[in-house]
């Protein structure tokens, strides 16, 4: 039956699901279905409302994924949100739009992806977008851009919300971060992140609404007869072709619907978008995996990738606030991304040296914590290159968001780089059953001294004129909690009992040369596979200092290229 026989078979119509269904859909000879486990949230009011982050936190739209106990963090789990809908998480996150910093995208092509670098994604970061030029009110209130960085007609809407924070803000956060030795960025998404932005978000600013991947890829295009989103739908596993050669060939994906279980065949292709903490679960319900992790529930091995759900980086959020000492009306998009070298000042090169004398044990590590599943080598070659890139190439190292809001002023922060490595599992052949996921935050001390070094930071920036004018009393952690020059194991012990995940996994399903550890090679696909690609947060190979759907968006337009040049050229 037609129903259930399509070309290409995306599973996740989420923030890079949608692209690649867009894109081949444009294609009017081949068809695309999307299994989606959510539904339509385009009259959700907890998605729309430009101002209503952490509405939809705890709602039947977020999966609320629970890690492991943090043995290293005080022991708690954390909840890890994603959203559960046509649009997936970029209908409940943070609509920030910050890309990446150059060197950290052109790392990708060096450790081995050929064709996958700054220069070659730019385009298509472009391609994804379109900004809404801002009016002279918000040029006022510190809305600004280079021209030459955006894209004029893409699907994604990008700009400042239509109520900003008021004018006097900015410049005398500038004058505030001056004095920390922190200049003003006009336009973070050229590639050259640090500094003090006021950075656009997904948002459509005539229609005062969140542009979610939904908005910008889906519905304009729903009445595409060759699009189809199955939605609803759980997908548990790929289906294998039985006569499989030397490389696995996928004929569809067991679904449980609405009427049970079922199979959706794909003729062409199956693209995994399920999410960081999905499509490597996927894979190894498929088969495809470490031996020892399979084998545990007799699922038979169709490729031996040891390091699927390996590889596993978040960072952690923390924040300190403030009485405020007026009454801030409007959406802030303030943040502050200072380098290393701003952080630690005159101590950068000893923290550097550090960091350094630690990689190996960090390498040892981590390839300890997989089984050998990760090795020490392919660790250690990309801590080396982490450390390249926060001491050498000087990417920013935290991020600082400022939100004076309502009668007060409060902050977020989240060390862009951590170096601890953690994990997502299957604990069962039973696709409904939940996997493993353990993040390991604060594996490393220097994880966790990063946090305090930061909040430190923080705190002198709210203790530094004129931004001290605008603040009262410390509400969090307060100086009853960590007071002034309070030692480091003070902060850090606040860090731990307070933190939350940053909600930036990437990792699972790692862009790598096979050899170095990949679970996908530079055109997406599953090594060991004929036809099965994953296109999401998983193949990021590395943690990155931007949010990350401006890079998912790119990176899945890219793919979208790649894929289309297979069929038709
Ligand atoms: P998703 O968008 O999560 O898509 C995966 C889709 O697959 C979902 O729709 C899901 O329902 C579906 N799915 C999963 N499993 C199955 C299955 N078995 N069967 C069928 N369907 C399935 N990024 C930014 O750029 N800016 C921000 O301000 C920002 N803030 C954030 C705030 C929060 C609270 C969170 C959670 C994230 C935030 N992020 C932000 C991160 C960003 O939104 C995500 O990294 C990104 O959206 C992930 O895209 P994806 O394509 O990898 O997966």
């Amino acid at each position: 039956d037609d129903s259930s026989h399509y070309d290409f078979v995306i599973v996740g119509g989420g923030t890079s699901g949608l692209v690649i269904a867009n894109r081949l859909s444009e294609l009017r000879d081949v068809t695309v279905a999307v299994i989606e486990a959510g539904d339509s949230v385009l009259n959700n009011h907890n998605v729309s409302t430009v101002t209503g982050y952490g509405r939809a936190f705890g709602t039947e739209i977020d999966w609320a994924y629970q890690t492991e106990d943090q043995t290293y963090a005080g022991g708690g789990k954390q909840t890890m949100r994603a959203g559960k809908a046509i649009g997936g998480t970029s209908t409940i996150n943070g609509m920030s739009y910050t890309r990446a910093q150059k060197a950290q995208i052109d790392a990708w092509e060096h450790v081995g992806n050929k064709g996958w670098n700054w220069d070659s994604l730019f385009p298509y970061y472009k391609k994804s977008t379109r900004l809404q030029v801002p009016t002279s009110d918000q040029i006022d209130q510190g809305a600004d851009y280079y021209i030459d960085y955006h894209g004029k007609d893409g699907p994604v809407k990008i700009g400042w919300p239509r109520a900003m924070t008021n004018s006097t803000m900015l410049p005398q956060l500038d004058e505030t971060f001056q004095r920390l030795g922190l200049p003003f960025n006009r336009d973070a998404n050229g590639g050259s992140m640090v500094g003090l932005t006021v950075h656009p978000n997904t948002v459509d600013r005539e229609a005062n609404v969140r542009h979610d991947a939904a908005r910008a890829y889906y519905w304009p295009y729903e009445n595409r007869s060759n699009l189809k989103i199955i939605s609803n739908t759980y997908a548990n596993k790929v289906i294998w072709a039985s006569n499989a050669g030397s490389e696995a060939v996928a004929i569809g994906v067991e679904v449980t619907g609405v009427d049970g279980i079922g199979t959706i065949y794909a003729s062409k292709e199956v693209i995994l978008s399920a999410g960081s903490l999905k499509s490597s679960v996927l894979l190894e319900l498929s088969g495809i995996g470490n031996p020892d992790v399979l084998s545990k529930y007799d699922i038979p091995v169709r490729v031996n990738i040891s390091t699927v759900g390996e590889n596993l980086q978040d960072q952690t959020n923390s924040g300190l606030s403030y009485e405020g000492n007026a009454l801030w009306l409007g959406s802030p998009t303030f943040s502050a991304l200072p380098s290393a070298s701003q952080i630690f000042g005159d101590n950068v090169s000893d923290v550097a040296s550090l960091v350094n004398a630690s990689l190996a044990d960090y390498a040892r590590a981590v390839s300890k914590y997989s089984n050998g599943a990760v090795q020490e080598v392919n660790a250690l070659n990309a801590f080396q290159l982490q450390y390249d890139l926060i001491f050498k190439s000087q990417v920013p190292y935290a991020e600082i968001v400022l939100l004076p809001i309502g009668h007060s002023f409060s902050s977020e922060y989240w060390p862009l780089l951590p170096f601890s490595r953690g994990s997502i599992h299957i604990q069962s052949a039973d696709s409904s059953q939940p996997p493993s996921i353990n993040p390991n935050y604060f594996m490393f001390d220097q994880d966790l001294s990063a946090n305090a070094e930061v909040a430190r930071y923080v705190r002198k920036a709210f203790h530094t004129a004129p931004l001290s004018n605008l603040v009262g009393e410390e509400l969090a952690p307060g100086q009853e909690r960590v007071p002034e020059n309070a030692s480091e194991p003070i902060w850090e012990s606040w860090v731990k009992s307070n933190y939350r995940s940053n909600f930036h996994p990437v990792g699972t399903a790692s862009m790598l040369p096979r050899d170095k550890g990949g679970v996908v090679g530079n055109d997406l696909r599953v090594y060991g596979t004929k036809n099965v690609r994953v296109v999401d947060a998983s193949i990021l190979p590395f943690q990155l200092c931007g949010h990350l759907t401006s890079t998912l968006y790119a990176v899945a337009e890219r793919a979208s290229d790649l894929i289309k040049r297979r069929y038709i050229f």
